[in-house]
Formats: structure tokens, C-alpha cells, sequence
């Protein structure tokens, strides 16, 4: 099994800088770009079709000054005067309208392929092993989904579009302007250079600058994230930090601000030296054209139409000549994006997997061994079988491996050799969700969603009756609990809800599983000492739980040991002992040692 994730592995986010000098547009990636766009051919055309047309219609109104100038003017036609007025304002007014639809088709266009990303992703994820989960940084999920899929959108209308419909009115201008006369075309063209060289320049600049301001804004925002969390917040406070976490970040504050000075700064001087380039070009215009109008070579109306169709050649060669950082920037997007497209899910159900029953079947490990890294097994040659209606306990230390055994069972992680067993058929034979709907899991951790404790009940059996959910907690004894809640079963539990305590969720968790009533059930034993009156209630509730099931518990209290069917004495990855209750103690091996040291806490492990 490949393990490739993890913070720091190939999937984990880029940095800003390495972002676009690592990316490059390839043709695999373009042919991957196209194909998000192939559902919306239709419309894309279209919108070039706009462009194209926009692109003409903005040469026309320097065209009619011309006309003005050189023919209405001299003749005094005022017939012609107010025609060629009324011409520009027309096309003007349907470049605007065009403008309107290319804006629609632009929004439409790239927030389908948004929303068929984000769609795309969240069933990719959900396919994605516990290990992904807990291998990537928090938040990462997050950004991927939200901030860069959405990036996408903006690549989209600035850069594509852009680049289209920059090309679309650079090759239209140039075509006029030779074609009116190509000597002036000539001199207008050979300016270009002038400015490429310092916009490429200033484009530089301003991207090392944006890219250490995003650095120190990232190093802010860590701060942040650490000192200003709970357990930041903590850590500062007991130890006094407060003034030296604000030096530190006010330096870092003062360095992103004067950084972002800098950066609006290049841009002004930018645009200065850029101006004057700018100007050079129509005033050669109006030299060398001033000198053929001399000649007799060329009208004055035509010098104005050449100066103002100049400005139309030199917008769009700037914004092209840094086009090149957008599209590195925009590759290192969809790199990014496909990255996480790119991650095989590894447990998948196999070709051959069937529906299989599990109620009253043994459960067998045969000399199983798992690793999480390669080179550290977390399990080695683990063999047991959990007879069917039986209830087998894991004890051991914390890091034994008790979670692990655990966790291969429902498959949330697959062995790397040996195999697991049920009733004889391998786990591997079962379909994922036929394995998983008769596992019941109760882990210490219990997690409520932000909705009704009905809706988290429920979440387990959808078509549950009313009647099962309240035979359900009554078994979990948790019934009387919930009855006595503002809102009884309507009450909001969950991170916008009622806080519980850590064994009535467990309890709620119980009675989610009894609802789902599963013949396997696994849990994990709050360690957290309770109450009395908690310790007797989830006893109880574990006493309906486990009764009658396949049950694998890793035991943290006495009173499940000594119910314990057999017991398993897990150490550094193995089963080191297994007996009941009295044979372990007998044996006066790990079991009895453990038993020894924890039992005065009525806690084990
Ligand atoms: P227990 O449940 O007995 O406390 P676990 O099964 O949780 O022990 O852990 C067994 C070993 O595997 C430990 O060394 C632990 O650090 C390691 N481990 C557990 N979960 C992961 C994980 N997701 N990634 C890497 N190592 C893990």
C-alpha cells in the first residue's frame, strides 16, 4: 500500500513562490483544462463570437472621426456630420450591449465548471481512506474545495477571456492599421519594445513583492492561529508570553505593511515610466505622419484615426506581455486542483465483492500486520477469533495497537498481510457498504452534528419509527435525559446546539447504534472517569448494546474486563496474552501487571 499523504507529501499545499516557477502549462494539463470546458463548447464559442465582434465594432468609431475630419468637416455636410456622429454612438451602444452578454456568458461558463469541479471533489473525497483524513493539514480540505476550485473562476474571466479578447482587438487593430497605411504602421509598431521591456521588468518586481507579502501575511496568520486558539491561548497565558507574541507579531505586522507599500509603489513608478513609453508612439505618429501629410500623402483625418487606433495596439500588448505569470499562476491552480482529483481512493470494493450476512459468524484475524508508515508496523502477526455472540475485550497501553485492530475491521484501513475473516469469508469479499451497515462503532470521541438530537439519532436508520428511537435511548438510558431537555428530541445538540457531556453523547452514540441494530458492534471505551451515576448508566447502556452481538471492546473499566468473553492483552503491535479475567491474573504476566498498577483507578490502560 502506497502512503503518499500527509503533510509535507506531494499533495501538500504549495507554497506561493513555488506555485509558478514549478508550474508549467503542458499539454496533458491543457487537455485536462479543456475537458471541463467541453460541456459548455456552445456558449464558449459564443462568447468568442462576442469577442470577435467587439473586438471590430471598437475599431469603427476612430474610423468615422476620420470620415468626419477628412470629409463631412471640408464638405460641410451636416447631413453626414450627424450620420457619422450617430454611427459612433450606435456602435458604442452595442459594444455595450454586447459587453453585457459577454459578461453573462463569461459568469455562466465559468461558474458551471465551478460548480461540476466542486461536485467532482466532494464525491472524490468521500471516497478518500480515514488515512487521507488524517494525514492532510487542517483546513486543507477546506481550501481546496472552496478557495481554489473558486479560483478557478477567476482564471477563467481574467485570464482566458483576456487573453482572447486582448488577441481578438490586437490582430484587428494591426490588420487596420497596415492597411490604412503600413509605412505609419511601421513607426506605431516599432515602439512596442520600448515598453515590453519595462513592464516585464515591473511585472517581476511585483510579484517577488507579493509573493514575500503573502509569506509574512502567512506567517501573521500562524500566529495568530497559535496564540489565539484555546490551547494557544493557554500555552501564552500560563507561561506569560503575551508581550513576546505581541513583539513578534508586530514585527512581522510592520514588515507586511511597509512590503505592501512597496508594492503599490512599484506599480505607481511603473505606470510612470510606462506613460511616458506610451506617449512616444503617437508622437512619432504625429511627426512622421505630420511629415507624409506634408507630402501630401496622407489626410489629417487619417493622423487622428492612426493615434487613437494606436492606443488600442498598446493596452492589450502590455496586458499580454505578463500574461505569462497569470497563466503559471493558473496552471499551479489546476495542478493543485487535479493533484487531489489525481489520489486513488485505495479501499474500494473488489470485483468479485458480495452482499454477505455477518449475523451469528465468528470474527478471525489471521496473522495480520499493519503499518501506517512503511517503515513503523503499528501491527504484527495479530491472530484471534472473536466467536459470534461473544464479547472479546482489548487491553493494553495506550499505543499498543488496540485502535488499530479496530479500525481494519470496518475496513476504514486495509491489512498489509494476513487477512480478517468473517464467518469464513474474507472482509475483502463483503461490498464496502454491506461490511460497513452491519459494524456498529461507538468511539470515545462521539460526534453530533449541528441538528436535532432526532436528526442524530436518525442519522443511523432513516425509516426508523418514532416508537424504535424511544425503545432505542430508553436501552441506552438516555431516554429520561433527553425527555428532560428544553426540546426534548427537537433540542440542537452540536457545535451550534446544547453542549453534552462526554457520557451522555456516549450514551446517544449507543442508542444511535442500537437503532441501527448491526450485528458486529466495536467500541472504545470512554477513558475519561465519570460520575457514578454516568459509570452505572453507560453500563447499562453497553449492557443492551452488547447483548447478543459480535462485539470487539477496547476496555478501559474493570467491570467490562471481568464481562469479557476473553481477553486480549495487546503490547507494542501483538497480542502478548489472552485468557479470561482469572486466567490472566493466574498467569501473573503484562495482564497482571496492568490490573497491578490501574486497577485502584477502576481504569484500565
Ligand atoms: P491504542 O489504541 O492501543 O492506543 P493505536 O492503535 O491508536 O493504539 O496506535 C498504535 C500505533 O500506531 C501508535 O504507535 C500510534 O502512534 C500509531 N498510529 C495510530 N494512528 C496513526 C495514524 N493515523 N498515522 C500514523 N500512525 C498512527
Amino acid at each position: 500500500m502506497s502512503r503518499g499523504f500527509g503533510p509535507g507529501g506531494p499533495h501538500g499545499r504549495l507554497k506561493f513562490d513555488d506555485d509558478a516557477q514549478k508550474a508549467n502549462l503542458s499539454k496533458a494539463l491543457l487537455l485536462r483544462i479543456v475537458k471541463f470546458f467541453m460541456p459548455y463548447w456552445k456558449q464558449t464559442l459564443l462568447l468568442m463570437a462576442v469577442l470577435i465582434v467587439t473586438a471590430v465594432l471598437g475599431l469603427l468609431p476612430p474610423l468615422f472621426i476620420q470620415q468626419i475630419i477628412d470629409q463631412a468637416l471640408p464638405d460641410k455636410n451636416l447631413r453626414l456630420l450627424v450620420l457619422l456622429v450617430l454611427a459612433s454612438l450606435g456602435t458604442t451602444v452595442v459594444s455595450g450591449l454586447l459587453g453585457v452578454l459577454q459578461n453573462y456568458l463569461n459568469s455562466f461558463i465559468s461558474l458551471h465548471i465551478v460548480f461540476d469541479m466542486k461536485n467532482q471533489m466532494y464525491r472524490h473525497l468521500q471516497k478518500m481512506p480515514l488515512q487521507f483524513y488524517s494525514g492532510v493539514q487542517q483546513g486543507e480540505v477546506i481550501t481546496r474545495m472552496t478557495s481554489d476550485i473558486s479560483g478557478v473562476q477567476g482564471v477563467f474571466s481574467s485570464t482566458v477571456v483576456n487573453f482572447a479578447s486582448n488577441l481578438f482587438i490586437l490582430v484587428s487593430t494591426a490588420v487596420t492599421l497596415f492597411i490604412m497605411n503600413w509605412k505609419l504602421a511601421l513607426v506605431g509598431i516599432l515602439v512596442i519594445p520600448l515598453f515590453i521591456f519595462p513592464t516585464r521588468k515591473m511585472g517581476n518586481i511585483s510579484w517577488k513583492l507579493a509573493k514575500q507579502t503573502q509569506e509574512k501575511i502567512s506567517d501573521q496568520n500562524q500566529i495568530i492561529q497559535e496564540t489565539l486558539s484555546i490551547s494557544g491561548y493557554l500555552l501564552m497565558k500560563l507561561f506569560t508570553k503575551e508581550s513576546a507574541e505581541y513583539a513578534k507579531f508586530q514585527s512581522i505586522n510592520s514588515e507586511a505593511t511597509s512590503l505592501q507599500i512597496r508594492q503599490s509603489m512599484a506599480g505607481r513608478w511603473f505606470m510612470m515610466v510606462l506613460s511616458t513609453f506610451t506617449s512616444i508612439g503617437p508622437l512619432m505618429i504625429y511627426l512622421y505622419g505630420g511629415y507624409l501629410f506634408i507630402q501630401g500623402e496622407l489626410s489629417v483625418g487619417a493622423i487622428v484615426a492612426f493615434v487613437a487606433l494606436l492606443g488600442r495596439l498598446y493596452g492589450p500588448v502590455m496586458q499580454m506581455t505578463n500574461l505569462y505569470v497569470d497563466i503559471k499562476r493558473s496552471a499551479a491552480l489546476f495542478e493543485r486542483i487535479f493533484d487531489y482529483f489525481d489520489m486513488k481512493p485505495q479501499i474500494v470494493d473488489e470485483p468479485e465483492a458480495r452482499v454477505i450476512p455477518a449475523a451469528g459468524k465468528d470474527i478471525s484475524f489471521h496473522n495480520v500486520s499493519f503499518a501506517y508508515q512503511a517503515d513503523k508496523t503499528a501491527l504484527h502477526g495479530i491472530s484471534f477469533t472473536a466467536a459470534a455472540g461473544t464479547l472479546t475485550a482489548l487491553v493494553g497501553p495506550s499505543g499498543a495497537g488496540k485502535t488499530t485492530v479496530t479500525n481494519l475491521i470496518p475496513r476504514l484501513y486495509d491489512t498489509d498481510s494476513g487477512s480478517i475473516t468473517i464467518g469464513g469469508s474474507n472482509i475483502r469479499d463483503f461490498t464496502l457498504d454491506s461490511l460497513r451497515s452491519q459494524i456498529g462503532l461507538v468511539t470515545q470521541d462521539t460526534y453530533l452534528f449541528n441538528g436535532t438530537i432526532r436528526d442524530n439519532l436518525m442519522y443511523a436508520e432513516d425509516g426508523a419509527s418514532e416508537a424504535e428511537m424511544i425503545a432505542a435511548c430508553q436501552a441506552a438510558y438516555i431516554h429520561d435525559f433527553i425527555l428532560s431537555l428544553p426540546e426534548g428530541y427537537d433540542t440542537v445538540v452540536g457545535n451550534r446546539g446544547i453542549k453534552l457531556s462526554g457520557g451522555e453523547k456516549q450514551r446517544i452514540s449507543i442508542a444511535r447504534v442500537l437503532l441501527k441494530n448491526p450485528p458486529i458492534i466495536i467500541m472504545d471505551e470512554a477513558t475519561s472517569s465519570l460520575d457514578t451515576a454516568s459509570e452505572y448508566y453507560i453500563q447499562q447502556a453497553m449492557h443492551s448494546l452488547l447483548q447478543g452481538k459480535t462485539s470487539i471492546v477496547i476496555a478501559h473499566r474493570l467491570s467490562t474486563i471481568m464481562a469479557a468473553d476473553q481477553i486480549l492483552v495487546v503490547q507494542s503491535g501483538a497480542i502478548v496474552e489472552e485468557g479470561t479475567h482469572e486466567s490472566l491474573l493466574e498467569h501473573n504476566g503484562v495482564y497482571r501487571d496492568l490490573y497491578d498498577k490501574q486497577f485502584e483507578s477502576k481504569v484500565l490502560a
